[in-house]
């Protein structure tokens, strides 16, 4: 791994302030991240920047959506396969698969329909 900035390659991984914008919604937190030796830039590690994306996406869901495991509980509960739950929710589904892995932000229509079915059960 290398400086964009200075080309150095002696880097280091310290903790850092994240901040995302999310739809509209502030998201912080605490994770590592690779910086310079040299000029103390940020240094691009796909490892950590990735594992930063997919918790900002797991706050957003917590905190103002539905968390993964949420959706997994619901479909197990209602007895529903992947491709059924989905149709359901009016998505792909591969966007499901996305949703319960938590890669992705399902969207406010899916969101809402989620929510529905768990109120009826
Ligand atoms: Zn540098």
């Amino acid at each position: 791994m290398k400086c964009d900035i200075c080309n150095c390659e002696e880097t280091y991984v310290k903790e850092h302030n994240h901040k995302y914008k999310i739809r509209g919604k502030d998201i912080k937190f605490i994770m590592p991240r690779r910086f310079c030796n040299n000029c103390n830039n940020l240094v691009y590690n796909s490892n950590l920047d990735n594992a930063s994306s997919l918790k900002a996406i797991e706050l957003y869901n917590k905190n103002y959506g539905i968390s993964k495991e949420d959706i997994i509980k619901l479909r197990n509960k209602l007895g529903l396969s992947q491709k059924t739950f989905a149709k359901k929710i009016g998505c792909a589904k591969r966007t499901l698969i996305s949703y319960e892995k938590g890669t992705s932000i399902p969207n406010d229509d899916c969101l809402n329909k989620i929510k529905s079915l768990m109120i009826y059960k």
